[in-house]
């Protein structure tokens, strides 16, 4: 989903402007392939002096730069709702996640990033000492969107820097200033610069893509696939967040009310412009008419309009003009083929605001449940039952993220298990979100590999090194090996007449005591 449009005359900025009412709030370089590639250059001077910190002298630097994310939270916001024209409330998440995600990651980094020492499966190797080391991809490139551009870099940057990795990152075209503020950020602590901003279309983000040893992209899936070729072309890896359209289901035993609410937020919240907002709706017969009822009046509540620091309104504007006319888009598709309205359905105001919109009497073949909106619309389907709802939740090319709505726990946990999706929320939206201990990635065309969720959140960002050296003085005739059962003595013995063949010193075997 390209959102904003490269000028075709020869122009060396961006001009950035609020979509609330259009005023011209900053502007960035478009920087050249030769400006990225001298970026990384520096960056891969630096970074080896990073990674020798080790988690420890790494984490000082990250708590330093906790500490300038929340002096600066107030001003962070501005930056992000100067950009976007998100409500405040909307705005002043970005920067307590992003301390958050710093919490959780510098005090795990030294242990899931430490050594690991498993001893040998192997008899030709029992004699060493085996290591599984984890060393960081010198430069990982960042690539983000526009609808979290403050958050969405951090939660892969910080992870990243505490692996022992340098970043460059490269924010989205639409909303370049936030991710711009964040390098300012780690600039003004004095921190080591290993972590520069690339700023311009497209183009620059493959100029990334071509200077990088990882690449970590978050964005629409049409781009994610380029990426991906771009990536192999260079043989590096990549991980990638994409585009979801994720359902809610909403069965008969649901407590409706809290049902209501939580897909009302799950669906406005940040105008509808979450990867992980919920897209589409289906609710069991039973209890359609009532949903609906409840749905529509928690919608119909919600105000909407363009916030200063006030917290007066709950829904703001698309982040641009063209995000507007998918949403437009996919209501008329809708419209014209017998859906309805029941509140909202249109654009309103100046600027780029859509009016917050449940759309009912929807069926699956439209745009509006097939296509990622990212918009603030709710499409509504009635199904016959709990099986229906499964099927039609999985008959997508997404799958990112689901919920389930039921007062039967157990149900809902296993409705869970048997929907193709990267994560599943009980009774709430986007809770795995706020989880990092659960890993957050989406499966089929939503992407590949995932963030944060223990260890692998680090280590996704390393290469597993793999160092043996002697453990034992000499290596001959130690009984080092002791066989669990007689079919690893058999496979024992029969490795160690291959290896003696060929010169190699015989290790010992002796069953272990009650084997047989
Ligand atoms: P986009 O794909 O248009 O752009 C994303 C980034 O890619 C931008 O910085 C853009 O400049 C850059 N880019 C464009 N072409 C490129 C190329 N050839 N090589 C390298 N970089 C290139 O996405 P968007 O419209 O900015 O963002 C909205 C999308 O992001 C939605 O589909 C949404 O679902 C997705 N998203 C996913 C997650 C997730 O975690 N799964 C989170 C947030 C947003």
């Amino acid at each position: 989903m390209m959102t904003a449009v490269q000028p075709k005359t020869e122009v060396s900025t961006i001009t950035v402007c609020n979509p609330a009412d259009g005023r011209v709030v900053g502007t960035v370089p478009i920087e050249t392939s030769d400006q990225v590639a001298a970026k990384a250059r520096e960056l891969h001077l630096f970074q080896p002096e990073w990674e020798a910190l080790g988690p420890r002298g790494r984490k000082r630097w990250l708590l330093r730069y906790q500490d300038w994310v929340l002096d600066n939270a107030e001003h962070i916001a501005d930056v992000v709702q100067s950009e976007t024209g998100k409500t405040r409330s909307d705005a002043s998440l970005e920067a307590p996640m992003i301390a958050t995600v710093i919490d959780y990651v510098v005090n795990r980094a030294e242990r899931f990033l430490t050594d690991e020492h498993p001893r040998s499966f192997s008899p030709l190797a029992v004699t060493k000492k085996l290591t599984t080391t984890y060393r960081p991809y010198p430069v990982v490139g960042v690539i983000t969107p526009w609808n979290f551009p403050f958050m969405m870099p951090g939660i892969d940057i910080v992870p990243a820097l505490a692996a022992g990795a340098a970043v460059l990152l490269k924010p989205s075209e639409v909303t370049p200033l936030s991710g711009v503020e964040f390098a300012r950020g780690w600039a003004e602590i004095g921190a080591p610069p290993v972590l520069a901003v690339a700023t311009g279309y497209g183009a620059t983000g493959a100029a990334v893509i071509a200077n990088a040893d990882f690449v970590q992209f978050t964005g629409s899936t049409a781009t994610g696939r380029k990426v991906a070729v771009a990536c192999a072309e260079r043989l590096i890896p990549y991980s990638l967040e994409l585009g979801g359209k994720d359902p809610a289901l909403v069965l008969a035993d649901a407590d409706l009310d809290r049902a209501a609410n939580g897909i009302a937020w799950g669906g406005m919240f940040n105008s509808g412009q979450a990867c992980v907002s919920v897209e589409r709706v289906y609710v069991e017969a039973p209890v359609y008419d009532e949903f609906v009822a409840k749905l529509t009046e928690k919608v119909r509540e919600l105000r909407q309009g363009q916030d200063e620091r006030n917290f007066a309104f709950d829904v703001g504007p698309l982040a641009t003009s063209a995000q507007r006319d998918i949403v437009q888009r996919h209501v008329d598709d809708a419209v014209r083929a017998g859906a309805r309205a029941v509140v909202g359905g249109k654009p309103t105001g100046s600027g780029t605001f859509f009016e917050p919109t449940v759309l009912v009497d929807v069926d699956q073949s439209m745009s509006c449940m097939t296509e990622e909106t990212f918009g603030p619309t709710l499409p509504l389907v009635k199904v016959a039952d709990a099986e229906e709802a499964i099927r039609l939740a999985n008959d997508s090319v997404y799958g990112l993220s689901a919920t389930v709505w039921t007062r039967d726990k157990e149900r809902g946990e296993k409705i869970a298990r048997r929907l193709d999706v990267g994560a599943v929320n009980v009774n709430d939206v986007m809770s795995n979100g706020f989880a990092m201990d659960i890993p957050m990635g989406g499966w089929k065309q939503s992407g590949i590999g995932a963030r944060l969720g223990g260890p692998a959140g680090l280590r996704k960002y390393c290469r597993a090194q793999a160092i043996t050296s002697p453990r034992v003085p000499t290596q001959s005739k130690e009984l080092l090996w002791y066989p669990a059962s007689r079919r690893r003595a058999k496979l024992a013995a029969s490795v160690l007449r291959a290896a003696a063949a060929r010169g190699v010193r015989r290790v010992g075997i002796k069953p272990r005591a009650g084997v047989r």
